[in-house]
């Protein structure tokens, strides 16, 4: 099992109140319908959705609740995939390409409408997207991508390079401004989304960590490092990027990121609709605001998991990041007052893998979420919720693991 030191620095979320959660320690072992390892975002949104349904539902977390990778997220809730559709269609077909497409379009709107419901004050806000012609797309290939789009039924239009410069006073080559997307406080919606779920009954458990999983005929063993064990029916890995050895990690790789919040700027500073921005570049910068006038920037990823190597590019990073900011945008001021680095999980086709784990019907692992984790957090509790409500969910099969073969240890 693996422990990372999953971010470093301060992100900017600490500036920003929000709810407590009470968790205890676990004192014996105990049953439930559905134990759900991690409470980060992809833990809660599950607990949620199953603690809607019905579920007795335990969570358990090694750290406790938002304490792993979930408040270094930069929080952009996108439906727009990391891997271009053109591009996606040309290594899964055009089929399965649109229809994880689609399904991405799909959760940022069901998490929208989750999130309205419940009324949780996580400062959603919903914004406009610019994606800006880059090194991986160039204005004709852009222009191309919003075609394939549309077709797709997609919303984004192709903006050209006067266009883009008289609207938004951007310079690039071009650009495809997409509507449907939103921001927001990772850790209140989190939290929320976790505090729903207690009054509907579920129990958390914190500082916990699970480290061995047995498997029975109709249950799922999981001992706690603690000694105590948790039965369960069916057991969730919401476990962010520190895979359980039980599910093997060929598809998934862990790079490195780094972020920076700017201090609050007069509103006059700001780009019209103070729109999401992000690059078809690799890496790419992505950029947007806070409700009280912050300017968030992220990118610099770097293919390598050494978490000293990463802390020490800290300086480095923020510096790099910092000046593209000022050339992107040279009315706001990019001086950083929080910087932050943290690990991130991407598979080469910017799919997540979510589903039962291979022969472990009783088993299912949530990763590989690259840079729209919160979106494909929704898609997971939702692929989850259909599969233990005997429904079929008819885009599983874009997420699944079937073929991740499974450890032959059963320690966590
Ligand atoms: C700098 C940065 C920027 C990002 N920006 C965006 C963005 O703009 N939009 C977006 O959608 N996504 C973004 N992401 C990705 C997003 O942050 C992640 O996908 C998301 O936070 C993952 O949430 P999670 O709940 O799966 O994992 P985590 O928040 O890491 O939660 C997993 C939890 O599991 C616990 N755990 C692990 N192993 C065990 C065990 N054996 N026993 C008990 N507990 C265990 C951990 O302690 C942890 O709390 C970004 C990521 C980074 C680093």
């Amino acid at each position: 099992m693996r422990k990372l030191d999953l971010r470093t620095g301060k992100p900017v979320w600490h500036a920003y109140r929000s709810s407590h959660i009470n968790e205890t320690a676990l004192t014996r072992s105990l049953t439930t319908d559905v134990l759900i390892i991690g409470m980060g975002i992809t833990g809660a949104m599950t607990a949620d959705l199953l603690a809607e349904d019905g579920h007795d539902v335990v969570l358990v977390d090694r750290r406790g609740s938002t304490l792993g990778s979930t408040p270094a997220t930069t929080a952009l809730v996108q439906f727009e995939v990391d891997v271009p559709l053109s591009r996606l269609q040309k290594t899964i077909g055009a089929e399965k390409a649109v229809r994880a497409w689609r399904r991405s379009r799909l959760a940022v709107g069901n998490l929208r409408g989750r999130i309205e419901t419940l009324e949780i004050p996580c400062r959603m806000t919903e914004r406009q997207t610019l994606y800006l012609a880059g090194n991986v797309l160039s204005g004709n290939r852009l222009r191309d991508e919003a075609e394939v789009r549309a077709s797709a039924g997609l919303p984004g239009r192709y903006l050209t390079s006067g266009e883009l410069s008289s609207q938004f006073g951007i310079d690039r080559e071009g650009a495809i401004l997409s509507h449907g997307n939103f921001v927001v406080d990772p850790v209140r919606l989190t939290k929320g989304l976790l505090l729903q779920a207690q009054t509907r009954g579920a129990r958390f458990f914190a500082p916990e960590e699970a480290s061995e999983i047995r498997f029975k005929k109709s249950s799922i063993e999981v001992t706690m490092r603690s000694g105590n064990r948790i039965e369960a029916g069916h057991v969730v890995l919401a476990t962010g990027y520190e895979l359980m050895d039980v599910v093997r990690t060929d598809r998934h790789e862990i790079i490195s990121t780094w972020a920076i919040a700017t201090g609050r700027q007069a509103k006059d500073r700001l780009w019209p609709g103070e729109a999401m921005i992000w690059e078809a570049s690799d890496p790419y910068l992505y950029v947007r605001t806070t409700h009280d006038g912050r300017v968030i920037c992220g990118g610099e990823d770097e293919d390598f998991q050494d978490e000293e190597a990463r802390d020490r590019l800290m300086a480095k990073k923020t510096q790099r990041i910092v000046d593209k900011l000022r050339r992107l945008l040279p009315d706001i001021d990019p001086t950083p007052e929080f910087a932050w680095a943290g690990s991130f999980g991407t598979t080469p086709t910017g799919l997540p893998l979510i589903g039962p784990v291979r022969r472990r019907p009783r088993l299912f692992a949530l990763m590989g979420y690259g840079g729209n984790g919160i979106t494909y957090a929704r898609i997971a509790a939702e692929v989850v919720r259909n599969k233990l409500a005997g429904r079929e969910d008819t885009d599983a099969d874009l997420f699944s693991l079937a073929d991740t073969p499974m450890s032959r240890s059963s320690s966590g």
